[in-house]
């Protein structure tokens, strides 16, 4: 029987020896909350077990093993009477006995304002509590025809089509590739996995609990999105292999006009009411103007289109990069290469993570399953070590002694242990420790993760890091601030994407002929990083100033984002209203916080380069708001800070 029950678990049925087999599986602390959710009996929070301060890749609260032991035998009793009676849960534990238990799990403080954030994310009662809620019973958009048009079906756009669908709202997305996935569609490079932890980088109201590893490859998380549209209803509105070229808005009727080209390459003139852009930041790849590029007479490609028809058994391959998508793409391209010589204009910072290759046990996935309330809490202590609590060591202290290396004593502390961490690995070869230390503050840019793949890759033999940028390319080779031409057959970007430059290359022109564009020019800003004032009814995912850089998962900021913007709907709705205008005067105060607040930041250290930056070394990509803030500036539309047109 595959009937979920409350708490949206399976049944158990297993016997006592497989169960306990899974239990040896079990995150501790995590398995504490499930226990008492299940008992109704909260004593565990008195006894002597105690977990330690979460941090990252640590799931077990450090419980010695002799702990570890007494607690699973504690659980097996508990799960074997739970499958053998009528499989009533007691009731909900009260919210004080809640909150202790947060604090229990985590073993430090939850402040107060995080409590009803947390209790959303976790959803303890499977209840979909950022779904959308109509006030009233007024007349629904779908039936005044309201027409709501979604760019893209990546993460957010189909997150957007869920909820449209969920609301009863008439929407029609359209999709440049031909399938759905965005990111997880268009990388296609091997090695490529998701690197933020996967049970908990996936919808709140959509949790999996078959991950096959902990940081999920490309082709499962493309599954997962998919399954997703199939799930919940919204493939047949959604049009692939379409882009829009323009949109205008028309003050005669309050609508936008459209220009679509089709999957035929034919041009489309269409109205809609609204426009949620859900383009994404990173999906314009970026091949910097290396002076010769084009004299090379071998293949060479990004690493967001990759040619899987060019096989690199045997050959002499560069890589220019050392970001997010090199430290994934390297090790697997030197298992077939020749020689392969990466080129490193500066090195990244990586937590140490030994799971981040790992597969998740079958026993995990079944706790995952079928212990109630185990998945809900599971999320919980893989959000909170990587939340807000990082931001204080990103923040600069002006009185710090050494700027140049880390921006604060917590930020140094943090770069002595990741230095630790890489000496550690790399048994006295000084010479390559020197070139992967960065000289820039941890964090200053992406974090990458690291199971020790990376350092272990460039120990290769055919493996050559070469410590500067590619300078030149000649019709054979590569050549860096040395000097010296390497010479290979292949030559791949891991360059990165054109980050800055928002919405591109659609051309948007608002009220009074605005072209957002030109608006925006290398400094894009819009409040909340969702609205910008004189382009009504016109909505950004991971807009400006919205990318995720010290903490969270993009999916609980477009999470965030979506259901703002449903809010913005209901108030069109409610007030009868046919268009919402954010007013200068509120964006204009938001962005001067804005600036204010980047100015604090580590991702403004000026000996740091970054997609987070633009032209002029300014931040405009990344969000410097605590997660809590956004997340309550974002729960409902202030109506004051629009005004409305009938
Ligand atoms: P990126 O982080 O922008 O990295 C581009 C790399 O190219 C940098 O190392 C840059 O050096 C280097 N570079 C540029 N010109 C060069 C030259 N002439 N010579 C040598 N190196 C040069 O791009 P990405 O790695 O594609 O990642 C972009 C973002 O995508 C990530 O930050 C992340 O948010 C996302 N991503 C996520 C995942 C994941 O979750 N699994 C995977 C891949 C990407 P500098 O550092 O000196 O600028």
């Amino acid at each position: 029987m595959n009937t979920r029950t409350r708490a949206n678990v399976l049944p158990i049925t297993e016997n006592d020896a497989f169960i306990a087999n899974a239990l040896e599986s079990a995150s501790i602390p995590t398995l504490m909350m499930a226990m008492i959710h299940i008992t109704g009996d909260s004593s565990l929070l008195r006894g002597k077990v105690r977990p330690a301060k979460a941090t990252m890749g640590d799931t077990h609260g450090q419980i010695d093993s002799q702990d570890q032991a007494e607690i699973r035998k504690q659980a097996l009793e508990i799960l074997t009477a739970y499958r053998d009676g009528d499989g009533h849960l007691p009731p909900m534990p009260s919210r004080e006995t809640i909150l202790a238990m947060m604090r229990f799990f985590v073993g430090e403080e939850v402040p107060d304002s995080y409590v009803p954030m947390m209790l959303e994310e976790m959803d303890l009662e499977c209840e979909d509590t950022r779904g959308f809620k109509r006030n009233s019973e007024g007349s629904s958009p779908q039936e005044r025809g309201f027409h709501v048009l979604v760019i893209g079906a990546g993460m957010s756009g189909l997150l957007t089509a869920i909820r449209l669908e969920q609301a009863g709202i008439r929407y029609t997305v359209v999709e440049k590739n031909s399938g759905i996935g965005g990111t997880w569609f268009e990388n296609t490079y091997p090695g490529a996995r998701v690197d933020i932890a996967n049970h908990f980088y996936c919808y709140s109201f959509e949790p999996n609990s078959d991950w096959s590893e902990y940081f999920a490859q490309k082709d499962e998380l493309r599954a997962y999105f998919e399954n997703c549209a199939k799930k919940y209803g919204v493939l047949n509105n959604i049009s692939f292999q379409t882009e829009v070229e323009s949109a205008k808005w028309n003050e005669r009727n309050s609508r936008w006009s459209v220009c679509l080209r089709t999957r035929e390459g034919n041009e489309e003139d269409r109205e809609f009411d609204a426009i949620v852009s859900a383009v994404g930041q990173l999906n314009r790849p970026n091949i910097p103007p290396i002076e010769g590029k084009e004299l090379f007479t071998g293949p060479s490609f990004h690493s967001a289109e990759w040619e899987h028809h060019i096989d690199l058994r045997g050959k002499r391959v560069a890589v220019i990069g050392t970001g997010a998508s090199a430290l994934q793409l390297v090790p697997e391209v030197a298992k077939k290469t020749s020689q392969l010589y990466v080129f490193q204009r500066s090195p990244a910072w990586m937590f140490p993570n030994p799971d981040y290759h790992a597969k998740v046990s079958d026993g995990k996935k079944w706790l995952l399953a079928h212990v109630p309330f185990y998945a809900r809490w599971y999320r919980f202590l893989l959000f909170w070590p990587g939340s807000d609590g990082l931001m204080p060591s990103l923040i600069i202290d002006p009185d710090w002694p050494h700027p140049e290396r880390s921006v604060n004593a917590l930020n140094e502390a943090t770069r002595v242990s990741f230095t630790d961490y890489m000496e550690s690995q790399l048994d006295k070869n000084q010479e390559l420790l020197d070139k992967v230390v960065p000289d820039y503050p941890p964090f200053g840019k992406r974090m990458l993760q690291d199971n020790g793949s990376w350092l272990n890759t460039l120990c290769q033999e055919n493996v050559d890091l070469v410590d500067s940028a590619a300078e030149r390319i000649t019709p054979e080779g590569v050549i860096g601030a040395d000097g010296v031409e390497r010479r290979v057959d292949v030559i791949i970007f891991a360059t990165g994407f054109h980050a800055g430059k928002f919405l591109s290359p659609m051309k948007i022109i608002g009220r009074q002929g605005t072209d957002l564009r030109e608006l925006w020019g290398d400094e894009p800003r819009a409040y909340l990083g969702i609205t910008v004032p004189d382009f009504p009814n016109f909505f950004c995912l991971y807009g400006p100033a919205t990318n995720l850089a010290h903490a969270g998962s993009i999916i609980f900021n477009s999470e965030c984002q979506v259901r703002y913007i449903m809010s913005c709907l209901r108030s069109l709705e409610e007030g009868g209203h046919s268009a919402m205008d954010c007013r200068k005067a509120v964006h204009e105060a938001f962005a001067a916080r804005l600036d204010e607040a980047f100015g604090r930041t580590v991702w403004a250290h000026p000996g740091v380069e970054s997609w987070y930056k633009n032209s002029r070394g300014r931040v405009t990509t990344t969000s410097p708001w605590l997660l809590v803030d956004y997340w309550n500036w974002t729960r409902e539309c202030n109506r004051e800070d629009y005004e409305f047109i009938e």
